[in-house]
């Protein structure tokens, strides 16, 4: 397979494009090579301008869940573009996907629909700030919440990547309005609010980390941060913009339980179409315009076609989908670790669900300063062989990769195969 073609193209796309890419993370910068640049994609699978198969553990960054151009999807997209691409009015459809939402998760008792994950994180927090009258916001080390000014303070994803966590331009006395603390830490959570609790507004997390490489919260830390903000009369957060519909149909409030105050979505629950959503209890929901003083508007928000994606996508998320993609990760991580054994290389494989990350450290990785203990030179070394081999991984250590209901155990086999031929180059 030629790389001619995507260095042509990335050649030409770094004149006009900041890097060549529109979102850092697709950039190949921490694992060397040019960016593979898509043609088509379908099921599993991408195809690559340059000709190259490739099995897709990407997935556009977790939408994906159902693979590449479902048909259902596309569909409903095509029928609804037919109908008009944008109103700027109120429709059906959006009841209907608040309606779903709501049902999916039931802590989300009022939802507005917006255009990105970045989005949903910065409207929830101004409305958790306009519901407490509090400016402090709490987040965590190596999380990541979209790229607003507040929030890209101690970020993961791309900043993590690209070792900008703190980013430029962002006033100082804006970051001075977030607080980080590490993550899984119960006792700095309390220690903080022991000392600035009167302050807080909110803590955000992702109930998994994903942006860091995938960090499992441990025993207790979720519950713990739910019942914090609940003594402290703060807003609890959780970001679920990747665990939402991933981990489990309702996120990871599903599978631990839990009734956090505000939640985000976004990726998945979009149908791969731009659309998010943010929501929570009915007084913070209140609080929002044009029923209360919080602004937030979106010309494109609640955009009919990328409902009428979500919609599809969503009616076929059955128990189904979950328990093959609970099977294909438990292959995915069982054969990675035997890929490490037999090669004798350091490494340990973290997994929730369908979301899988590779560490090159020994493990296990609990919070950012773990994480950064992985050997980064060592992960583009095998990042480049499974990318020879066909097999598209995201270009980071500090990524998490997903599986879909259109992977195959022969794919995973695939991918096995090549870890173990990548560990051996
Ligand atoms: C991707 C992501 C975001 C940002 O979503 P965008 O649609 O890229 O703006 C926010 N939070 C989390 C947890 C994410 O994974």
């Amino acid at each position: 397979m030629s790389d001619d073609t995507s260095k042509a193209l990335f050649e030409r796309a770094k004149r006009v494009i900041p890097g060549g890419v529109n979102s850092p993370v697709r950039a190949f910068k921490s694992v060397g090579g040019d960016p593979v640049f898509v043609d088509r994609a379908e099921g599993a699978y991408l195809f690559g301008a340059n000709g190259a198969k490739y099995i897709d553990f990407v997935g556009s960054w977790g939408p994906m869940i159902l693979g590449h151009a479902h048909p259902a999807i596309v569909a409903a997209i095509t029928s609804a573009a037919a109908r008009g691409t944008s109103y700027g009015a109120p429709t059906e459809l959006e009841i209907r996907f608040a309606e779903k939402v709501i049902a999916l998760y039931p802590s989300m008792e009022m939802v507005r629909a917006v255009s990105s994950g970045t989005e949903a994180t910065m409207a929830a927090l101004r409305a958790a700030r306009g519901y407490t009258g509090r400016d402090l916001v709490v987040k965590f080390e190596g999380c990541y919440h979209g790229h607003a000014d507040f929030l890209l303070v101690k970020a993961g994803s791309g900043a993590m990547t690209l070792g900008i966590p703190d980013s430029a331009g962002v006033p100082a006395r804006v970051a001075e309005g977030t607080v980080t603390l590490p993550y899984n830490d119960v006792p700095a959570l309390e220690a903080l609010f022991a000392s600035r609790g009167k302050d807080i507004a909110a803590v955000i997390l992702e109930p998994v980390v994903g942006n860091m490489g995938v960090v499992p919260p441990k025993p207790g830390f979720l519950e713990a941060i739910v019942s914090v903000c609940a003594k402290h009369g703060a807003v609890s957060i959780f970001d679920e913009v990747m665990t939402g519909c991933r981990v489990a149909r309702g996120g990871m409030q599903e599978r631990a339980g839990l009734r956090p105050d505000m939640t985000c979505l976004g990726k998945i629950v979009g149908g791969g179409m731009p659309l998010a959503a943010y929501g929570g209890k009915r007084a913070i929901m209140e609080k929002v315009a044009p029923l209360g003083p919080v602004y937030q508007a979106g010309t494109l928000s609640g955009n009919p076609i990328a409902v009428s994606a979500a919609l599809a996508l969503l009616e076929r998320l059955d128990g189904a989908v979950y328990e093959k993609l609970e099977a294909l990760g438990a292959r995915l991580q069982a054969g990675f670790e035997r890929s490490l054994a037999a090669a004798k290389v350091t490494g340990c494989v973290q997994r929730v669900g369908s979301m899988v990350t590779l560490f090159f450290t020994e493990g296990p990785v609990t919070d950012f300063a773990s994480a950064s203990k992985a050997d980064t030179k060592r992960f583009a070394a095998w990042h480049r062989g499974l990318l020879q081999r066909g097999v598209y991984w995201p270009p980071s250590q500090f990524e998490a990769a997903f599986l879909s209901a259109a992977h195959t155990e022969a794919d995973v086999d695939a991918a096995i195969a090549a870890s173990e031929a990548a560990l051996r180059d």
